[in-house]
């Protein structure tokens, strides 16, 4: 027969991709989550549901993975995806991990005859339903380009090739350490502002106007009402979730331990957003740090 896809971890992301997976290609698409309720809509939509992530490893010729982190990575790639995969498979690890262990899977894949890239993604669940992600691809130029032709021109609406295994990883993890801090950097703005006697939406017009401009100012500010469509202004609910970031900085600071890198701003931000887990802030998008703010109001 022909060519089949497979798509392993179906959450806030991979549900929305594999629909436009479904929507815009005929090839069969077979799907597996250890949580079955995310299955149902794509069941209905026409993907196969298998009965495990090996059924999956051994029917797809080009599987994707979009999984919580690093070690859900390397439990799926060692101990499911790589002994059962047929030789010549095409593997797409689109989750935000560590580079190194993008490294040392795609390694641990080329002995057994597969190969792999890392792919993951910025444009949020916005961007994942509306089929519009950047995906920053790391990986040989062959196996960037059929992960295009084959899934990822599907789901995205720009594929970048940043170098071999492991970039796509890094140039992810450089971008969220800036957007991490940057939310930080403009929720005390906008608390300082807001307690000073200032209208928040004219503060931002002005940031918007000015130097401090930036996309959380445009787009995703947190101080609530100011982006009507922003997560702040619906209670903090959707978007990304400040436990995901917390780990991307936490990725981020484990991998510049390794090359001596001081990230003085990014150790401070992962600290705050590791103290909004205490606060029942994890599962709100991360721009609820102006939340956490406004309860930690000194004299
Ligand atoms: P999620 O927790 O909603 O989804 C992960 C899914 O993986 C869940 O459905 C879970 O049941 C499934 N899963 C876990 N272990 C599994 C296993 N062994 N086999 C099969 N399925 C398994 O997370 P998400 O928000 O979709 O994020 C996924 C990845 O994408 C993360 O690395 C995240 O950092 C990254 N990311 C998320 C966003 C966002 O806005 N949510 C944006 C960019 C990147």
């Amino acid at each position: 027969g022909g060519v089949t896809l497979g798509f392993l971890g179906l959450g806030q992301m991979g549900s929305r991709m594999a629909s436009n997976l479904l929507d815009k290609t005929d090839l069969p698409v077979v799907i597996y989550d250890t949580n079955p309720k995310s299955m149902s809509s794509l069941e209905a939509k026409g993907a196969r549901v298998a009965a495990s992530g090996e059924e999956v490893a051994r029917q797809a010729h080009v599987i994707m993975t979009m999984l919580p982190a690093t070690q859900h990575v390397q439990a799926v790639f060692g101990d499911i995806i790589i002994p059962h995969a047929r030789k010549g498979t095409l593997l797409i690890d689109g989750s935000t991990i560590d580079p190194t262990a993008s490294k040392a899977l795609a390694a641990r894949a080329k002995t057994m005859g597969l190969d792999m890239v890392d792919a993951p993604v910025s444009g949020g669940v916005g961007g994942a339903e509306a089929g519009t992600l950047t995906f920053m691809v790391g990986g040989d130029v062959q196996c960037v380009k059929k992960a295009e032709v084959s899934m990822l021109r599907h789901m995205g609406k720009k594929v970048v090739h940043c170098g071999p295994v492991g970039t796509g990883a890094i140039a992810k993890i450089c971008n969220n350490l800036i957007l991490g801090i940057n939310m930080v950097g403009v929720a005390e703005a906008m608390r300082l502002g807001v307690a000073l006697g200032m209208d928040p939406h004219i503060l931002n017009g002005v940031v918007n106007a000015s130097s401090g401009r930036s996309w959380v100012t445009e787009t995703y500010n947190p101080c609530p009402t100011v982006v009507p469509s922003a997560p702040s202004s619906h209670d903090y609910q959707g978007g990304f979730a400040s436990k995901l970031m917390q780990k991307d900085l936490g990725i981020a600071g484990d991998a510049a331990k390794v090359v001596g890198v001081p990230l003085p701003l990014g150790a401070a931000a992962q600290q705050l957003y590791t103290l909004m887990q205490v606060n029942d802030l994890g599962n709100k998008d991360f721009s609820s740090v102006y939340r956490f703010l406004e309860g930690a109001r000194g004299s």
